[in-house]
């Protein structure tokens, strides 16, 4: 092919992904109102927009008022031409999960893994195996996401450590994954994965274009996932955003990674069952001694009942978790911090706690504006991160779109003239 033409396939494939990333920011918009957003002519637009609906990528619907204040057609995406699958990687289970490219989940599969028994080389396998049995099942799956825990190494494909777990680093699971399936894939960072949903798809969804959020996930293990003007910020390896190794004790006892007192050490679910086990010692009255085991639920669920040692405890991660929302807000100046996972179960006693500390330790101009609060989306943020990681990739490159769009009409007119 002449450069000419690869220029103009490729100015193409550009044009179109303007177009779709516009639709699926602002749901249904009109063709001027595309024009202005994204720079290009009334008359590309119009161009672009009938390839799409003869290609049945987008549709026309409704009426829409513009910018204009003038009442004109309606295009939006076409949530359902086609699924993602979005898969999500836990340090105790998996899950691999189908979804319409608007968010919406149609089937999920949670696998408990036995972490101490079984291998990472035989969980990666059970993992495929179940994408396999999706992809079998929807053969309209286009993409695939894969969230992963941290620190992941992005260039490199693999995790760099996974507290309490061990192998983890040994497996390139992107390059697996890909030489497996005949699909582009998508690997993130799990907290990455999550600000991403919470971009694409939580509450302040229309301000996502512009603007930084942080989302702190505290689960088994914590981290940040930042989302900057649409983008995901990851740093040059990809490991942005890893705030549980951030220290809030150099004097504090010794992390996996070689840091000392590591944010992770004092607030992710696992840690803090610890502390309260230990706290608890000294509190024979507290109804938590009636459990067998003790984890994050439970005391969050003795809280919930009134116990006040469990409510103390509760308050106490969540001056923690302040600490750590005062340095995130201090390196990334967000105006909204989102916390998701396990931890949310402290609920409003957590969050007024870490509140409190974040309003003590930064100044009042970066603290005043700033909104902190708990995740609001439908499904897990990770999960759907996962999904929106996918659906993000098929906006960038149409063509894979245009291919498979036109690969299942060929499918009909085979169907039709049986
Ligand atoms: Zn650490």
């Amino acid at each position: 092919m002449s450069r000419a033409g690869t220029n103009y396939e490729s100015m193409q494939a550009l044009n179109r992904s303007l177009v779709l990333q516009i639709l699926s920011k602002k749901g249904t918009c009109s063709r001027t109102d595309m024009a202005s957003w994204t720079g290009l002519t009334q008359a590309s637009i119009s161009k672009i927009v009938a390839e799409m609906i003869d290609a049945g990528i987008v549709v026309e619907g409704g009426r829409v008022s513009g910018m204009s204040g003038k009442r004109s057609i309606g295009i939006s995406i076409n949530q359902y031409l086609c699924k993602v699958l979005a898969v999500k990687i836990a340090r105790k289970s998996f899950d691999v999960a189908a979804f319409w490219l608007n968010g919406d989940l149609i089937e999920r599969s949670h696998r408990v893994v036995n972490i101490s028994k079984v291998s990472p080389y035989k969980i990666l396998e059970a993992i495929k195996n179940e994408i396999k049995n999706y992809l079998d099942k929807y053969a309209d799956i286009c993409a695939i996401g894969v969230a992963v825990p941290g620190p992941y190494l992005r260039k490199e494909g693999r995790i760099a450590i996974m507290s309490e777990v061990s192998g983890w680093d040994k497996l390139n699971i992107y390059e697996d994954l890909s030489e497996e399936f005949d699909l582009p894939i998508r690997m993130e960072h799990d907290a990455n994965a999550s600000a991403f949903a919470e971009w694409r798809y939580g509450e302040n969804y229309g301000y996502g274009e512009k603007g930084t959020l942080v989302s702190l996930l505290t689960s088994e293990g914590v981290g940040a996932g930042i989302v900057n003007n649409g983008e995901i910020f990851r740093g040059i390896d990809g490991v942005a955003g890893e705030v549980g190794h951030m220290s809030i004790d150099m004097n504090g006892p010794r992390c996996i990674c070689g840091n000392y007192g590591c944010l992770e050490l004092y607030t992710s679910a696992l840690s803090f069952a610890k502390f309260v086990k230990e706290d608890l010692k000294a509190h024979p009255d507290s109804t938590l001694n009636r459990e067998e085991q003790i984890t994050a639920e439970t005391v969050f669920e003795h809280m919930r009942m009134g116990d006040t040692f469990s409510t103390e405890e509760v308050k106490k991660v969540g001056r923690y978790i302040g600490q750590g929302m005062a340095n995130i807000i201090y390196l990334y100046n967000p105006q909204e911090i989102i916390m998701t996972d396990i931890m949310t179960g402290g609920g409003d006693v957590l969050l007024d706690a870490a509140k409190e500390v974040v309003r003590e330790r930064t100044i009042s101009e970066l603290h005043r504006d700033i909104r902190i609060r708990m995740t609001t989306l439908k499904y897990d943020s990770i999960l759907m991160g996962a999904a929106a990681l996918a659906t993000d990739l098929l906006l960038d490159n149409p063509s894979s779109l245009f291919s498979f769009a036109a690969k299942s009409a060929a499918a009909w007119t085979e169907i039709g003239s049986l």
